[in-house]
Order: structure tokens, then sequence, then C-alpha cells
């Protein structure tokens, strides 16, 4: 027999998972525009308005590659245009994310070495230089690392690797995932000379999924002409070569640009340091809610603590996916789940992009009602605690 559905709930659902990610009515309204001829003036206007905007995001002065794609497939990117079979590289698995990349890495029959981590702390820089200043032949070609661990809520220093590799006197590459910190966590490619950054537009940028992007430094582009790993759609030349006169080599996401252009426009409304202290600030609300709530979160080390995500571990003998069906079927809430090894034990609060003290304070209503309506133990007054870290901060 077929299932009756279930009855509609009022009111305006919230996705709160970390990404995708709310996109504003302007962004939307901007995509909703007629074909655009991308081989047309009008295309190269446009990729000459938000290419030095999208520039200024990643922090560099260098090329920044957009693909029809997502961050997934930018991970890809960077590893198929530097390295050849055989290759080592170095990954730091600090969660989900991490270890995805790193299995990429693998499929492609790259040597991948790997740093463990409990999944609750940040790469830690003194591992990375330790692993390098033993590697005196030099065979790690990359060393990858993600910024912001969404699946753990937990950031790394990236300026800090930086200097690992350096005090190593290691010439590998820096990959870096900042598919959920660029245009919300403080980002810097060129001055942490990183050599591909990574990212994708349903974050931070504020728009659909859709968008791939490596910011690429000169030392990787230089790699790129002697690497050896098969490549083609996420090969950087001539997507490079087109972008010199604003154009792509195939038929890019048209509708997507004209939201990105706009997105970033409305960054630089803002303003990028302005971006960074209101996430930094939603997201020690949030904790002060889960604190009150007796709840513990999932990232163990203070200083690494996620302006973008929170992740909370589940009390014994409750699981996110009845938790999350709880604040979905109830509330209309989206949370995200535990990932890879964290099934079943944490769930996470995205509190990043287009996104104020109203939304945060509904986000964490929603949690707190649906431990009550689940039955998970905890005390009241996260949201009150969450008040008052919002009115201390104002
Ligand atoms: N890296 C991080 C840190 C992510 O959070 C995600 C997705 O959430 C990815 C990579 C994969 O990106 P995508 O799902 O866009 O392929």
């Amino acid at each position: 027999m077929a299932q009756s559905p279930a009855p509609r709930l009022p009111g305006r659902h919230l996705v709160q998972v970390p990404g995708p990610t709310n996109v504003p009515e302007r962004v939307l309204r901007a995509m909703a525009a007629p074909t655009l001829d991308h081989r047309g003036p009008e295309f190269a206007t446009l990729f000459q308005e938000f290419m030095p905007l999208l520039q200024r995001v990643f922090s560099t002065s260098g090329p920044v590659v957009i693909f029809p794609g997502s961050g997934t497939g930018g991970w890809e990117a960077a590893l198929v245009n530097t390295l050849s079979p055989g290759d080592a590289v170095l990954t730091v698995e600090t969660g989900h994310f991490a270890s995805l990349w790193a299995k990429v890495a693998a499929q492609f029959g790259l040597d991948v070495q790997t740093i463990a981590t409990d999944w609750r702390s940040p790469v830690n820089p003194a591992l990375v230089r330790e692993r390098l200043s033993a590697d005196a032949a030099h065979a790690i070609k990359a060393v990858l690392v993600t910024h912001n661990e969404t699946s753990t809520g937990v950031t790394s220093d990236i300026a800090a690797v930086r200097e690992a590799i350096d005090a190593a006197g290691h010439p590998a590459l820096l990959f870096v995932d900042a598919v959920s910190s660029l245009a919300s966590i403080d980002y810097r490619h060129d001055e942490w000379r990183v050599d591909v950054t990574v990212a994708g537009s349903q974050k931070g940028l504020m728009l659909p999924p859709g968008l791939g992007f490596n910011a690429v430094s000169e030392k990787a582009l230089a790699a790129s002409t002697g690497a050896s790993l098969p490549r083609a759609f996420w090969e950087w030349k001539p997507v490079l070569d087109q972008n010199a006169s604003g154009f792509f080599p195939y038929t890019p996401a048209t509708n997507l640009l004209l939201g990105l252009r706009e997105a970033l426009g409305m960054l630089m409304e803002e303003g990028l340091e302005q971006i960074f202290s209101r996430h930094l600030r939603h997201s020690r609300a949030a904790r002060a809610a889960v604190e009150a709530w007796g709840l513990e979160l999932l990232c163990t080390a203070k200083e690494a603590y996620s302006p973008t995500v929170t992740a909370v571990l589940l009390p014994e003998g409750h699981t996110d996916a009845e938790f999350r069906k709880v604040a979905h079927d109830h509330f209309g809430l989206a949370l995200g789940a535990g990932m890879g090894q964290l099934a079943g034990k944490v769930f996470r609060i995205g509190h990043l992009g287009d996104f104020d003290d109203l939304s945060l304070i509904a986000a964490l209503a929603g949690v707190e009602l649906s431990l009550e309506r689940g039955g998970l133990p905890h005390h009241h007054g996260g949201v009150a605690a969450a008040l008052d870290e919002l009115r201390a901060s104002a």
C-alpha cells in the first residue's frame, strides 16, 4: 500500500546543513536571466567584472580556474594538473573530507602517505615538519590539508602548515581544501604561499552548487608543465588560455557566473573582515548553546573551533539519523549528518554564508525543540545562552 504523504509543514523551512548554504534573493534574481552567448562580448565583460573580485576573495593576484563541477572536481583538478603516476603525497586525515581527497589521490595511483588524527583536532604542523624532514629524497610532491574540516567542525592553521614545510626545507607543493572556509574564514592564498586552493560555489560564496575552483600559484603552474597524470576536462591550461580574453574552452555555467558576479558584489559590500568576524561571532553563540544544553562538542581544541560549522556529539543511545528526522519532520529544519566514522554519532549545525542573528537563533531553537521532542537528555537554555553571547558581542 502506498504510504500517505507527510502532512504539510507550514512556514519557511530552514536548511542549516554546512553547505549548500542559503542563496540570497539578489543572487537568485541575478541568475534568473535569459540565455547569454558565452562567446559574445557581454560574457567577456561579465568575466572581467567578476574575476578581480574572485581573486580578492582568495586573496591572490594569480589565476583562479573555474570549472562547472564541485569541490570534488576541484580536488581532482589540483592533483591531475601537477602530479605524475607514483608521486607521493602527504595528507593529514582530519576527517571525512580529508580522507575522501586522499582516496581520489589513491585512485590516480599516487603513493598516499597519511598523518592520522582522532578526527577531533586540527593538523599538527610539527608532525608535518617531522614527516617532511624525514623525506630526504623529496619523494613527497604535495601536502594536502583541509582548512576547515566540515565533517568535524575543526579548522586548521594553514600559515603554520606553510611554516612547517619551510622549516623542513622541503619543496613539496601545498594544496589546501578551502571548500567550507572561503569567504567565511580568513584565507590568504598568496601570503601563505598555497600552491592550489580548492573551493566550491555552494558555501561561503552563497551560490547554488555547480562550480569548482582552483586558485593556482606560479609554482603549481610550473609543475603542471611536467606533470603526466591523465587529464582532459580538468586541464588548467586551455581554461587559462581562453580566460585571457574573457572566455572558456567549453560552455561555462553562464547563469551561475551571473550569480557569482552578484554574490561577489554582496561580499564586497559587507566587507571580508566583517564577514569573518560575523562567522566567528555566530560560532561562539552556537557553542554557547551546545554548552548550555550540556552536550559535547566534537572539536576538542579550543583554538581550532570552526567559525562555520559546529559538530555536536549525540548522547549515548541516540543517533543522528533519528535526531535529524525529528528536526526535519516536526520543525522543517535540516541539520548536517555524521559522516564516515562519525556516522550515527554527531549532528552538525551549519552557520555560514548569508546568515544573521535571527537565522542562527531560529536554527538553535529548532535544535532545542528537537532535543526535547526526541527525548534526548539535555538542559534547557541553549537558545538563551546564545542570545546572551550575541548581546555581549553586538
Ligand atoms: N571539502 C570539504 C571541506 C567539503 O565540505 C566538501 C563538501 O561538503 C567537499 C570537499 C566536497 O565538495 P563537493 O561536495 O562540492 O564536491
